[in-house]
């Protein structure tokens, strides 16, 4: 029978916090990023894509000492590779490698008949 200390694998347990989303704020005297669980996703500077995930204490922290250009609550897709920031519905996300199909069809008006 193996022990789990002799294992190379890690072993399985709880379910593991989605990777890469927690706080990154690291306080002055600290020795180490906050860690907390990310609440929020912080968009810098759009310009340089500058951005961080924050818990929702350092939000607050945030929102009293600096200026921010945008920001959502985290979602799983926010850390995925590839995830895009939408600024518009407040999310990230992964573009649809079938999006070219599921464009909106085109839509013809035509003025009824006359007579
Ligand atoms: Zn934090
Ligand atoms: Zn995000």
């Amino acid at each position: 029978m193996t022990t789990p200390a002799d294992s190379p694998f890690v072993p399985k347990g709880e379910p593991r916090p989605l990777s890469g989303q927690t706080c990154g704020y690291k306080p002055r005297a600290a020795p180490a990023d906050c860690g907390a669980p990310g609440a929020w996703h912080v968009m810098w500077d759009r310009s340089s894509r500058d951005n961080s995930i924050t818990c929702a204490e350092h939000m607050d922290l945030i929102q009293q000492r600096w200026v921010y250009d945008d920001r959502h609550p985290i979602s799983p897709d926010c850390t995925m590779p590839g995830a895009l920031w939408q600024h518009d519905n407040e999310r990230c996300a992964v573009p649809d490698s079938n999006e070219h199909l599921r464009a909106p069809a085109a839509l013809t008006i035509t003025a009824p008949a006359a007579g």
